[in-house]
């Protein structure tokens, strides 16, 4: 059986080897920041486009240097769960900081936002419930919702009559749950969170937002989608992560109301058996967070390095989804002339990642590109100019050197 299940497994690998498929990871020997070196290049630097290190953090000096101090006053690990000795005290003061911060009534914080969404809806639904969830969720919400036994609604990406057909059909249940990434990242557009909230109220349902890409860089303070639209006191739960913009350590929340708050405590799986955050992670999150309510300087940065990025790549022709975020993807809806891209780009000594199926629809593979307060202006002209070389040595391969459209 053993064997069978190898040969299978290796047959699996095989098969995405050779449709070209198969992830290879790059390994980077030096500290995560805009520009890395990678062992493959034996140790070169190069520009990095693809972390989601969108203020510059993961390798401040005022992080390194909270969670260093805190190593050496709370110590590495902390060896249990929460409710049995595993609270600091800087786990409360993280949760009471984020609630501040992001003007939530309270939070739990869970080992990554993974954990968040998976626990959340089973603790807090049951048959007699409903969610409703827009179809282009992160993974981690899809893989909650099924954990939990509240009937399930989907409604195709931001499409607000399909979501008020679910919400009719959805009328009768008890709780009703209105699901969205704040920003969805494979496209780098925003969910329609105005009319999503507009809708709600209509129904009597609740809403919850995952504003994972966007917390510490959108809105006013950096407080993410709600505060972009002035919805904050709309949305009833919010999720998150510490591993993107706020230092990019690891680590998730779930922030809202208390009731909702304080019964994850007490029923999300994920947070009762699973370790409590280290705390040097949790005092350095803290300075991330100062940081970033403090940032408008590098926000100013990102906006205008996104602004650079986008509009010269739309102005040689190339398919860029989204409008005005800092994820950046490029569609090229070959698979092959994505990796192609990439390859060539990289060759120029940037970083950029090929995403296909099953990651993205099938025919709509795309590099994703991720603009950070921590790249320049010079960074972004480099970019800029090899996408500019990648399509002429593309059409030169396809059309012998005849010139043409853009790619
Ligand atoms: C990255 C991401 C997650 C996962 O966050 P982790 O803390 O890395 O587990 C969850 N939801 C969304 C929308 C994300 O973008």
């Amino acid at each position: 059986m053993r064997q069978q299940l190898c040969e299978r497994l290796n047959g699996g690998l095989h098969e995405l080897s050779w449709r070209k498929l198969l992830k290879v990871e790059q390994e980077i020997v030096s500290p995560q920041s805009a520009h890395i070196q990678l062992r493959s290049l034996g140790g070169r630097e190069v520009l990095n486009m693809c972390a989601n290190n969108y203020l510059g953090l993961s390798n401040h000096p005022a992080l390194q240097q909270a969670a260093r101090t805190a190593l050496d006053r709370h110590g590495f690990g902390m060896s249990s769960v929460r409710f049995i000795c595993g609270t600091h005290s800087v786990h409360r003061a993280l949760e009471k900081r984020l609630s501040d911060y992001l003007l939530t009534e309270d939070t739990i914080l869970f080992g990554s936002c993974f954990d968040a969404n998976a626990g959340l809806f089973e603790a807090l639904l049951d048959a007699e419930d409903a969610v409703i969830s827009d179809s282009l969720n992160h993974a981690s919400i899809i893989d909650g919702i099924r954990l939990c036994k509240a009937k399930r609604f989907r409604y195709a990406n931001n499409d607000m009559e399909e979501l008020e057909r679910a919400l009719r059909e959805a009328r009768h249940f008890r709780t009703v749950l209105v699901v969205t990434d704040g920003v969805f990242s494979m496209d780098g557009i925003a969910a329609n969170l105005p009319e999503i909230c507009d809708l709600a109220k209509r129904y009597g349902a609740l809403v919850m937002v995952d504003d994972s890409h966007a917390v510490g860089f959108i809105g006013p303070g950096g407080r993410g989608t709600p505060a972009r639209y002035g919805l904050e006191h709309q949305v009833d739960i919010l999720t998150g992560t510490l591993g993107k913009a706020l230092g990019g350590a690891s680590g998730g929340y779930v922030s809202g109301r208390r009731e909702i708050v304080e019964w994850l405590r007490q029923r999300a799986r994920p947070y009762l058996f699973s370790n409590s955050l280290m705390p040097a992670l949790c005092e350095a999150s803290l300075v991330a967070i100062d940081l970033a309510e403090n940032g408008d300087d590098l926000r100013r940065n990102l906006v205008a390095r996104t602004h650079q990025l986008r509009g010269a790549l739309s102005n040689l022709g190339f398919k860029v989804s989204g409008s005005d975020h800092p994820i950046v993807p490029v569609i090229t809806g070959d698979a092959g002339i994505a990796v192609q891209i990439a390859d060539f780009v990289l060759a120029r000594d940037i970083l950029v990642v090929p995403f296909s199926y099953p990651v993205v629809p099938e025919g709509a593979a795309r590099i994703r590109m991720q603009v950070s307060a921590a790249h320049n202006a010079v960074d972004i002209e480099r970019v800029i100019v090899a996408f500019r070389s990648a399509q002429m040595y593309l059409k030169s391969g396809a059309r012998q050197g005849e010139r043409g459209e853009p790619l």
